[in-house]
């Protein structure tokens, strides 16, 4: 390709609505262009990464048994409604109507169309086990889609689902999977973590993360929390929206301070620090309070105070969907108590306004607070809390852990200290069992003729995140450094100054004989600066350069690479050879 003729145009400046690395430079290099929030354009170059991503897991998947095909983008709703998730899904679900006001909706992941083609099939146990598998584009209507191809609207995943006949085939199932992940994001340059997760709205129980893991103060791309175990014979490690950890014991009984149940006076003391200095007691135990509105319903957790709440624990924990915590004037309106005042006395008798639904509140309770004795909690009235409270005197809560995990506590497997970082999810394989195929009703005929429904997991890649993810991972402030698997080309060809007959010659030469060995190279022919071809051959990324300059006049030119900055003095032919003995290593 000559870099006259491909069509890129990168840009002097960073783009002013973007805030991470990735989503900068892939703007600037020329790879992609937005063309409306969270839905971008993949240019030339963007498309070869994503074919080169799309190929690795191709390979693998393929590698694995795993067949491949394509489900169509648009589904109707009746799938959905068979499966329960049209009413559950939320405003993620683009939802569409045809003209005959048949309602659809723009696929976002495909659990129920698979499941539709295993029902109709898929009929005996002698088709068991299959893993089918799609490369796609997929539509979620993000609430924040942000971060360029890391968090989009549309973008490209891989989705697979597998099928077989009791748990034990699942188990294996799932593993060839999780080793297909690690060859994969290998290949493509990208050191992951799997961990431990929620399974959040897809159900089911077992399922592992994906994390590229970045460095909390190189940027803020990591939308999740990983918190792990460095003891290498542990390898703990979980997303913070599942991690558990141990706790040292600490004081929770409070009869050294309280001997009776007693409503006190606590002015303004809206804080737990405020609240905790004014009694003079440690907050380990005061019962701190927290209201969400989960799937519309009004929901109390409660916690010990010296811990914070994890809110999709939460969630969890009362089997919703979609969670939010309370406003101060929602607060005021159900409990007539301002923030730092509500808790759970009477709570039975509390009256919901209209707007929510439910007759009662549900109430959660942290494991920390089983254990609390002669604690304290708000009065439900505003300058007011319960001292010496116990369990007895309020309505028995449903406990569950739903707290957030904190750096250094210890591990739940080894008693080591827990470490946390940041990570970008992606990929996610998942363990669902019978969710899908017992809701729609999708069975086979087992070994005794008896119908059984399908066992099935899923597992996906975000392919247009990886992609965005390698250069998260791999860039300096002058671009783009691609890992040579899913570079969109291999080498930069620059002859430094075109009107000299023998560099632009000798670097045609070159050019010739990279392509004959098929080498996906690009010759910078344009009659430009040298300082302004190495700029863009810097931003764009190509793994190596090959610059043909004044030197050539003693017959060498120069030999860049990428990742490292090396440069090297070579002649043509040796430059040509070790372009091709790297990628004969490289792409193996
Ligand atoms: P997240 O928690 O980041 O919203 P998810 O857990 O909802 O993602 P999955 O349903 O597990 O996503 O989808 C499989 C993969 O698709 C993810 O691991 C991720 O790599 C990718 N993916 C999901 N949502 C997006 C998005 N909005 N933009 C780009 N890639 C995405
Ligand atoms: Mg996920």
């Amino acid at each position: 390709m000559k870099m006259s003729k491909l069509f890129v145009q990168t840009l002097r400046d960073y783009p002013s609505d973007a805030e991470v690395i990735s989503h900068k430079l892939l703007v600037r290099a020329g790879y992609i262009r937005k063309l409306s929030n969270g839905i971008y354009n993949y240019l030339p170059l963007m498309w070869r990464v994503l074919k080169k991503v799309e190929n690795i897991v191709r390979e693998e998947m393929d590698a694995s048994g795993a067949q491949e095909l394509l489900m169509p983008f648009v589904q109707p709703e009746e799938l959905w409604k068979e499966s329960g998730r049209w009413d559950v899904y939320g405003k993620e679900l683009m939802r569409l109507k045809d003209r005959h006001d048949r309602g659809m909706c723009l696929g976002p992941t495909h659990e129920e169309v698979i499941t539709f083609i295993a029902r109709e099939g898929i009929k005996s146990y002698k088709q068991l086990p299959v893993n089918l598998y799609q490369i796609q584009s997929k539509f979620r209507d993000e609430v924040r889609p942000r971060y360029g191809l890391l968090r989009g609207r549309e973008f490209i995943m891989k989705d697979a689902y597998s099928f077989d006949v009791n748990q034990e085939g699942l188990e294996k199932s799932y593993k060839i999977m999780a080793d297909a992940y690690t060859r994969i994001f290998d290949r493509c340059g990208l050191e992951t973590k799997a961990v431990q997760s929620d399974s959040g709205a897809i159900g089911g129980a077992v399922s592992h993360e994906y994390m590229v893991l970045i460095d909390d103060n190189e940027n803020n791309a990591g939308e999740n929390d990983v918190f792990f175990c460095k003891n290498k014979s542990c390898g703990y490690a979980a997303n913070a929206n599942h991690a558990i950890s141990v706790l040292e014991p600490v004081e929770t009984d409070g009869s050294k301070y309280f001997n009776e149940f007693q409503k006190v006076d606590t002015p303004s003391t809206t804080t737990i620090d405020e609240l905790a200095a004014f009694l003079n007691i440690p907050q380990t135990i005061i019962l701190k309070s927290m209201i969400y509105i989960a799937d519309n319903k009004v929901v109390m957790a409660l916690i010990r105070a010296d811990k914070t709440f994890e809110e999709t624990k939460v969630m969890n924990a009362v089997k919703a969907h979609d969670i939010r915590s309370a406003a101060p004037a929602e607060l005021e309106a159900i409990f007539g108590a301002s923030k730092g005042f509500v808790g759970p006395k009477d709570i039975e008798k509390v009256k919901i306004p209209e707007e929510y639904d439910g007759e009662t509140i549900q109430i959660v309770a942290d494991l920390t607070a089983k254990e609390m004795k002669n604690f304290v909690i708000g009065a439900n009235e505003t300058d007011k809390h319960f001292t010496g409270v116990n369990w007895s005197d309020l309505k028995e809560p449903v406990f569950a852990d739903i707290r957030l995990v904190e750096k250094g506590e210890k591990c739940p497997e080894c008693g080591e200290p827990l470490y946390v970082t940041k990570g970008i999810e992606v990929g996610n394989i998942f363990q669902l069992g019978t969710k899908y195929s017992k809701a729609m009703n999708a069975v086979f005929l087992d070994e005794n003729g008896k119908t059984q429904p399908f066992i099935m997991g899923c597992y996906g890649i975000g392919i247009s995140r990886t992609a965005a993810a390698a250069v998260e991972r791999h860039h300096d402030e002058h671009g783009i450094k691609w890992p040579v698997s899913i570079a969109p080309y291999h080498v930069d060809v620059v002859p430094v100054n075109v009107q000299n007959e023998l560099q632009s010659k000798v670097a045609n030469e070159i050019y010739e004989k990279l392509l004959q060995n098929k080498v996906e190279v690009v010759i910078d022919d344009r009659d430009e600066r040298a300082g302004v071809k190495f700029k863009d051959a810097d931003l764009i990324g190509f793994p190596f350069r090959i610059t043909v300059g004044k030197t050539i006049d003693e017959g060498l030119v120069e030999f860049k690479t990428r990742e490292t900055g090396e440069v090297i003095t070579l002649s043509p032919d040796e430059a040509v050879e070790k372009v091709l003995s790297i990628l004969a290593n490289n792409i193996a």
